[in-house]
């Protein structure tokens, strides 16, 4: 984490908008003087909120906030409870396993041998955000210390269940412990919480991250040549796959993905792209079956499921099954449909190199899907229309917020209607004017209320009050 000039978004943001973040950020760096924000996750990379927090946080250090972040370290038990609480808040069962003394005896083992550190960090005065239910933990024994907590949970469903409840219930006793609590979506806050305590900020994405700055169409090319996911034009020469790093020096993609497919994209082909993690919300088999089915072959269209390479994000266990039975399924597919679907398991030892290679297929797909079951928030769908691409997506959880059908990119109203994603790839892919206005559209709408200012402001906000 680097810090980082916030100045920059004078480049693109409204005038009025750029004068407010720099007095927000003014009045906290005096408010907050001697005393540090905390941010505490559990994974420094891989997920929406380590990309998020990479940024957000450097902007508050260039802008004289002092902040710092501690990522949590735990054992396969302990992610083994905290991926069945994500998905029980989901309502969905995960694993099959309950949430009970034993799971909570699990997770505090874990957090109280972890305890010892944050509480030689944390300083009285100082405020700290944890960081969805994996942290939530912490609340107590902070409140405990007399320091300010602030819960920001990312996940939620806009149709609670009764497994829901249950999931709520588990994490209850920790989450009544935060001063604040965090969601994206009015729709996701829990039924028992003091309304007083809640409040609904949308996440954000950063415009000048290796992520989303932009990349002028030579270097796309050569960054995906380089990483091997769509080769060169015949006959084009090869521009450097440079990308700024966030510390201002230029990166180089040297690493290559893996690429799962029957031969290599063509290089003229139209491409759909989905990028996420292997987890089966994200529905990557639901999509290549929709898109082999009604997506007709002339259109040349090749669809890139990319995600990380499944060994690299730790606090996902199930990544690497996901992506198993993804392969399994891609097998299954009639030959002719089999070759126009490319898996692509993307290298991150070096999270930025990661990052370039993200923003390059984005601004290389001709359209962006987000085929999600739920989403708190789609980073991936903010990220793609920021770059102006054409996006279609499931009308679930915050995406709904994110995108206004027909005018930022396309619902699709019924998660599991794979003709009614087939059918709107077709007609976007068919009709190149209508794609430039919904991505046009899509940028404008990023601008005036995704980006780092605006999260940042809110939190801010917050951080003050509780203070
Ligand atoms: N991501 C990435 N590399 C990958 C796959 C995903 O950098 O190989 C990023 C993606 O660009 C986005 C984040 O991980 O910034 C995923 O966030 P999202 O909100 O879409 O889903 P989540 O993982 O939080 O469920």
């Amino acid at each position: 984490m680097f810090p980082l000039e916030p100045t920059r978004f004078d480049d693109v943001l409204k005038r009025a908008q750029a004068v407010t973040f720099a007095r927000d950020l003014k009045l906290a760096a005096e408010e907050l003087r001697g005393h540090t924000l905390w941010h505490v996750n559990s994974t420094a990379t891989g997920g929406g909120v380590a990309e998020m927090l990479q940024s957000v946080l450097g902007y508050l250090q260039g802008g004289g906030v002092s902040t710092r972040w501690a990522v949590i370290d735990g054992d396969d038990e302990f992610f083994v409870v905290t991926k069945r609480i994500h998905h029980f808040l989901h309502g969905s069962k995960g694993d099959g396993g309950e949430l009970g003394a034993d799971e909570r005896s699990a997770l505090l083992s874990t957090l109280d041998r972890q305890a010892a550190a944050l509480r030689e960090l944390v300083q009285p005065g100082d405020v700290v955000i944890l960081h969805d239910p994996q942290t939530v933990g912490f609340a107590p024994m902070l409140r405990g210390m007399g320091v300010p907590v602030i819960w920001s949970c990312h996940i939620g469903t806009d149709d609670p269940n009764e497994v829901t409840q249950q999931g709520w219930d588990f994490c209850m006793p920790f989450v009544q412990a935060a001063d604040r609590v965090v969601f994206s979506r009015g729709s996701y806050v829990w039924n028992a919480l003091d309304p007083q305590k809640v409040e609904i900020i949308p996440p954000c994405i950063d415009a000048f991250s290796p992520k989303n700055q932009w990349l002028e169409p030579d270097t796309v090319a050569a960054i995906l040549s380089h990483s091997g996911i769509v080769p060169a034009s015949p006959g084009m020469g090869v521009a450097p796959a440079t990308f700024h790093r966030q510390d201002g020096i230029s990166g180089t993609v040297y690493a290559e993905a893996r690429m799962i497919e029957e031969q290599p994209i063509d290089p003229l082909a139209r491409v759909v792209t989905q990028i996420s993690r292997w987890d089966p919300l994200k529905d990557h088999q639901g999509l290549m079956d929709g898109f082999a089915r009604f997506v007709p072959e002339r259109l040349n269209a090749h669809l890139v499921l990319a995600g990380p390479s499944p060994d690299s994000v730790t606090d996902d266990p199930e990544g690497a099954e996901t992506l198993d039975d993804l392969q399994v399924a891609w097998r299954q597919l009639p030959p002719e449909s089999r070759g126009r679907v490319h898996i692509a398991c993307l290298p991150m030892a070096d999270v930025e190199e990661n990052a370039a290679i993200v923003n390059s297929l984005q601004r290389r797909s001709q359209v962006i899907v987000q085929k999600s079951l739920a989403e708190g928030f789609g980073l991936t769908v903010a990220e793609a229309m920021w770059k102006e691409a054409p996006t279609v997506a499931s009308a679930v959880g915050g995406i709904q917020d994110q995108i206004e059908n027909g005018v930022s990119g396309i619902l699709i109203d019924d998660p599991h209607d794979l003709a009614g994603f087939g059918e709107a790839l077709t007609s976007l892919l068919g009709d190149p004017d209508r794609a430039n206005a919904l991505g046009r559209a899509a940028h404008e709408s990023v601008r005036d209320r995704y980006l780092a200012p605006c999260y940042l402001a809110r939190f801010l906000e917050l951080a003050l009050a509780v203070h």
